[in-house]
């Protein structure tokens, strides 16, 4: 399977705003930004969607939500939406696991 935009982030072959990384996950900015902040918290491991998760991907999907806590407190969000989209009726577009965290204003969700 060819690499997914997120894997080609993740393995430095093509450039991304890098808000915070560790050794599980990274965070970047999103390059169409639907609120102020825009920001995509992307596990290194590859998993397609939720859809494809197992009972043993618990712990990191925690760190996935620990890991949007902490970038919004860096950034002073006093509030904000926490997303997945899943699987292609979902509006999920890339196929490599990511939780959309939007903020620094007032958010309203596409309800078509
Ligand atoms: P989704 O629809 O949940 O798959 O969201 C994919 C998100 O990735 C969209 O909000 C895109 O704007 C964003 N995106 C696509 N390519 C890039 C990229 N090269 N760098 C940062 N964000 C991207």
């Amino acid at each position: 399977m060819d690499k997914t935009i997120f894997q080609k982030i993740i393995d430095r072959e093509i450039p991304a705003t890098i808000e915070y990384e560790d050794e599980e996950v990274i965070v970047i900015e999103d390059i169409a930004p639907k609120a102020p902040v825009h920001l995509l918290i992307i596990p290194k491991k590859f998993i397609a969607s939720v859809i494809d998760l197992e009972e043993s991907d618990g712990n990191l999907m925690g760190k996935l939500i620990l890991t949007a806590r902490k970038v919004a407190a860096q950034r002073g969000l006093s509030g904000y939406k926490l997303l997945f989209n899943v699987g292609k009726d979902g509006g999920q577009i890339v196929p490599h696991l990511h939780l959309h965290l939007l903020g620094g204003g007032r958010v309203e969700l596409d309800r078509t």
